[in-house]
């Protein structure tokens, strides 16, 4: 058959030329099966082959922005997360050195006290050189209580970080299972959409179809809905396996194939067996449904 690009939308970014490849492509799945040339350019072919952009290729644009933003957010929530990791080591690590210092200080202070006790009752011999190493014990005491004040000082901003770092993990779950939702919301409940047509019109005896495709993800994606829908500009209805290209819907068996099943083959020489273009069928291909894309 006879084929002509007709409506190309600029909005999609595939210039003519590269479209035409793209198409080559697809119809090599075909001719290679059948070891014929079955599709041939021609300015006025009867398959018309549209790209008409609508809100189908916009969702999925947002889609692609919302995801996006998901990872960003998800890569926040890690870094935070580790960050929090550190900070928390530390802060253990810095209360644990209190701690051991504290019991080091209140033992030794114990011991002064007991010996400023015995001098005060005066149970050991007053002397000068006893009432000044009392005295540098009691100074030593009081450099070390300070230091442990210090010590505290800055074991309590660093549970004041760990606490904002805290904080900042709640703003980005919060953040994150915004975003979720809104891709939950907007995009995951989508059902298996339409993303490309093909119709047939019989007029006099004269027949015109065309291909209209609306969406894809990129190169491959739009190869595949081309392949597919030049199936059925062949005469070609939908197969049973889940692997082959006139599968009704993408999946994760069929996707990105580049050669035919031996479903897609059967259903060829059916089609082509009784005639090129034989019985009118019109089908859809649709993409995956659920927020896992490929
Ligand atoms: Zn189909």
């Amino acid at each position: 058959m006879t084929y002509r690009i007709g409506e190309l939308d600029p909005r999609f970014g595939v210039p003519d030329a590269e479209l035409r490849d793209i198409l080559d492509d697809a119809m090599a799945l075909w001719q290679a099966e059948s070891g014929r040339t079955l599709f041939k350019a021609d300015r006025s072919g009867s398959l018309a082959i549209h790209l008409q952009y609508d809100k189908r290729q916009d969702r999925w644009e947002a889609r692609q922005q919302a995801e996006q933003a998901l990872e960003h957010a998800r890569q926040r929530y890690e870094v935070l997360r580790e960050e929090h990791d550190t900070l928390r080591q530390a802060l253990e690590t810095r209360q644990a050195a209190y701690r051991q210092q504290i019991q080091r200080y209140e033992l030794r202070l114990a011991a002064h006290n007991t010996r400023v006790r015995q001098w005060n009752r005066g149970e050991i011999a007053h002397n000068a050189a006893r009432a000044r190493q009392l005295d540098q014990e009691a100074q030593a005491l009081e450099r070390q209580r300070q230091a442990l004040e210090e010590q505290a000082a800055a074991a309590e901003r660093s549970r004041l970080r760990v606490n904002q770092s805290v904080e900042a993990i709640r703003v980005a779950v919060e953040d994150l299972n915004r975003q979720v939702a809104y891709l939950n919301e907007r995009f995951a409940a989508e059902p298996g959409y339409d993303k490309a047509r093909y119709t047939r019109r019989q007029r006099g005896g004269v027949v015109t179809h065309s291909i209209t495709v609306y969406q894809f993800h990129d190169r491959d994606d739009l190869r595949q809905v081309l392949a597919h829908e030049l199936g059925h500009a062949l005469g070609i209805s939908h197969v049973e396996d889940p692997g082959a290209l006139m599968y009704y819907r993408i999946t994760d068996q069929n996707r990105g194939l580049t050669r035919l099943t031996a479903a897609d083959h059967r259903a060829l020489r059916d089609a082509c067996g009784v005639a090129l273009g034989g019985p009118p069928s019109a089908g859809t291909i649709a993409s995956a449904a659920g927020p896992n894309r490929e």
